[in-house]
């Protein structure tokens, strides 16, 4: 069988956005342009908009589905490259997209970070009111490290108040000084009509049922200067970003259309320029030309470099490329409930092909699964998938035990993906079912939660038994706890969020310590000598030394010489130590970011055991915790907050009373936006009070930034409450 469609034809995009800016309406609308596409021209009366979505609804529209397929034909017939980056030739008739969702609110950046793996281009999507805000920038610095290119949506340009060029500043302000115009509004706030695009020079209405048919027209005569001074910009940046244009475009010399587009095509596949649109998704704006753009400028999977990933069986750092012909490599990077058929597996087939009815080797746990079916969701479709070729997305129906991120690989040819780190979780509440029956319930419903969402957690109090869950932020709990109920119909009572603190050391210390018993028969005998010290941010990318192994948090350094600890106990000197390492000795938190080196030691040869070691070390590393001058950790939040003028004093004083570090002061139109760092632990119940505050007028929103060291005053009454409360 196959390949049904060209590779250089399909899209893997996502539309990330900060919550309110419109991803869920522009999403909506690419959906209608994507599935509803008539030529320029036709006009489909009667189907109003209201008629569209209540159908879709009703077929159980998929907008929230992990990854939607669709398919796109440019705007106008050859207004798109008619080659790609690499010269091959290119059918302007029809592109599939598959869109991945990535998660709207702020308490699950994390999952952003994870789509990004999947994804090969972005559209961000901005509120042409607020410009950039805090969710943006994490999110752009994601996509940044994860190297997405992207191009920018200022959506809302119709809402009082909008204002695309301050948008547009506060990109190159605050995200990045690559971004160009592409575009300009026709009018803005109640004026918003169309958009000018610089390239071609030309005005876009966008007129019919739901805007479906796109006019173009002359630049109205009031836009011409800008229009004109903008393009030049916009063509110095293109010109610029390519040593074969710049010569052409210093000596004067027109540049072609055409011409422009493949270099900038380029340019955006390497990240050197994000262009910037214009428009308004609930109006009917703009939508169709951002389609066009990723079509245009985002890549193709044979235009990101090949994936990396590790050889189970050696260790080894390998490659494959999106070609069929190589051995397969997928990545499971999604795990969603379906109402008509169950379990789905969502998956992106970087090399190699699957076929449904075969069997799926997962090399993240070794074991093997029957691939039943294989699904494709669109917006109003589950479409039967017999074969999955490189480069695609689509689902598996009912796999049992495939987690997110597992690889899934050929077996001769075994390849694990993934490596991305998730920010441990910094909020934590505890969790009672209420009866017999919800208990077991619970356990299941818990671990399928934590099975999808790498950055939900449970833990089991040592001391109590009670189940705590940890999460990223009072919502994202709140949402796990509200899933439970209504998809699990589990009911549970919950105690108060927590603050999830850490500990770690700021000295170092060297501690020797010999574990022995002799109690008749055999006895005890484990002896270890560990030097440890804090260990430097952890970078996956960094190299780590043959005798070492790193993890997020931790280092473990075999430097035994001479054999004075037999190899088969070393592992087990590890294991202790990071098993004391999950009871801190501050005040019983887990410590991170500690490197440990063990250097020395001695063996019995009967009395020595696994255990022995394991107890030996454990002791020596408590110790030598206690001698490493250790603190307390305590998650730091970035926290935006917009008020009215005349509430900034209080806004300011109160946020610097809760230990907050003011960062910036900013207008946006009536109103002002505060900036701040502040701890978690002063941030519960803030938005209530911001409420009362503000007569109702404040806005506010926050995310986990960083761990910090707890103050000494602070840390006392932290230790006193922990260990008072035993
Ligand atoms: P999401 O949270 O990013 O998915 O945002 P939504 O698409 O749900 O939009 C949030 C709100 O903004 C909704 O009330 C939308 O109707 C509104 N909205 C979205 N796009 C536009 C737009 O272009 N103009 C205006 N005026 N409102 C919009």
């Amino acid at each position: 069988m196959n390949r049904d469609y060209p590779l250089e034809r399909v899209r893997n995009f996502g539309i990330i956005a900060h919550i309110d800016a419109g991803k869920t309406t522009t999403s909506e609308r690419v959906l209608f342009y994507t599935g509803s596409q008539h030529d320029i021209g036709e006009v489909h009366e009667g189907d109003t908009t209201t008629d569209w979505m209540e159908q879709e609804r009703e077929r159980g529209i998929t907008i929230t589905a992990a990854a939607i397929t669709c398919f796109w034909k440019p705007t106008y017939k050859g207004s798109t490259l008619s080659t790609d980056s690499q010269g091959r030739t290119l059918d302007p008739d029809k592109y599939r997209f598959n869109i991945i969702d990535t998660p709207g609110h702020i308490d699950f950046t994390v999952e952003v970070k994870r789509s990004l793996r999947v994804l090969d281009g972005a559209v961000v999507v901005f509120d042409g009111v607020a410009g950039v805000e805090p969710q943006s920038e994490t999110n752009w610095r994601y996509a940044e490290e994860a190297l997405v290119p992207r191009v920018c949506f200022i959506n809302k340009l119709d809402r009082t108040g909008a204002s695309f060029e301050r948008s547009y500043k506060s990109i190159l302000d605050r995200l990045s000084k690559k971004a160009v115009r592409m575009q300009i509004p026709i009018g803005e706030e109640g004026k918003h009509e169309g958009v000018v695009d610089l390239l071609k020079m030309k005005a876009y209405y966008f007129e019919g049922n739901m805007g479906n048919l796109v006019v173009e027209k002359e630049i109205p005569d009031n836009l011409r200067v800008d229009a004109t001074k903008f393009r030049a910009e916009l063509v110095e940046k293109i010109a610029e970003s390519d040593d074969a244009l710049i010569n052409d475009y210093l000596e004067g010399k027109e540049i072609s259309l055409e011409t422009l587009k493949v270099a900038l095509r380029k340019a955006v596949i390497a990240n050197r320029i994000f262009p910037v649109y214009a428009g308004s998704a609930l109006k009917n704006k703009g939508v169709q030309l951002v389609l066009d753009a990723v079509v245009d400028y985002l890549p193709s999977p044979l235009d990101i470099p090949a994936i990396k990933g590790i050889d189970p069986r050696t260790g080894e750092e390998i490659e494959r490329h999106a070609s069929d012909a190589e051995p397969f490599a997928a990545l499971a990077f999604k795990l969603q409930s379906d109402p008509f058929v169950g379990q789905l597996t969502f998956f992106r087939v970087y090399s190699g092909t699957i076929e449904s009815g075969t069997y799926l080797y997962n090399s993240t746990t070794g074991e093997k699964e029957r691939l039943g079916r294989i699904v494709r969701l669109q917006a109003n479709d589950r479409e039967e998938v017999k074969k999955v070729f490189s480069g695609e997305i689509a689902a598996a129906v009912g796999l049992k035990n495939a987690k997110t991120s597992h690889t899934f690989s050929d077996e001769d040819n075994p390849i694990i993906l993934d490596q991305i780190t998730f920010p441990e979780p910094v909020i934590s509440l505890r969790i009672e079912p209420k009866t017999k029956a919800d208990q077991e319930k619970m356990g299941m419903a818990l671990k399928r939660l934590s099975d999808e969402d790498p950055t939900f957690k449970i833990k089991s109090d040592q001391e109590t038994g009670e189940t705590v869950i940890m999460g990223m932020g009072e919502l994202h709990l709140e949402i796990i706890v509200d899933r439970m109920k209504r998809e699990f119909a589990v009911e549970a009572n919950v105690g108060k969020p927590q603050v999830a603190y850490k500990e770690t050391i700021t000295g170092e210390a060297e501690v020797e310590n010999k574990y022995i018993k002799q109690t008749g028969g055999k006895g005890q005998y484990g002896h270890v000598k560990i030097k440890i010290k804090p260990l430097p941010k952890y970078d996956p990318e960094e190299k780590v030394p043959k005798n070492a192994h790193r993890e997020p948090g931790f280092e473990f350094v075999d430097a035994i010489k001479g054999g004075v600890i037999p190899q088969e106990f070393i592992p087990a000197v590890e294991k202790g130590i990071k098993e004391a390492m999950d009871r801190g000795i501050v005040a019983g938190y887990k410590m991170v970011d500690i490197s440990c080196e063990l250097n020395y030691g001695s063996y019995h040869d009967v009395d020595s055991s696994e255990i022995a070691y394991k107890i030996a070390a454990s002791q020596a590393f408590q110790e030598a915790a206690k001698r490493s001058k250790p603190v307390l950790l305590e998650p730091i939040m970035k926290v935006e907050v917009v008020v009215p003028e005349k509430f900034m004093g209080d806004i300011t004083g109160n946020l610097s009373g809760k230990r907050g570090q003011i960062e910036s002061m900013e207008d946006r139109g009536e109103l002002k936006v505060v900036r701040a760092k502040v701890p978690l632990s002063e941030m519960f119940g803030y938005v209530t009070s911001l409420r009362s505050m503000t007569e109702g007028r404040g806005s506010s929103t926050m995310e986990f930034d960083h761990y910090a060291i707890v103050p000494t005053s602070v840390a006392q009454g932290i230790i006193e409450a922990r260990t008072g409360s035993k």
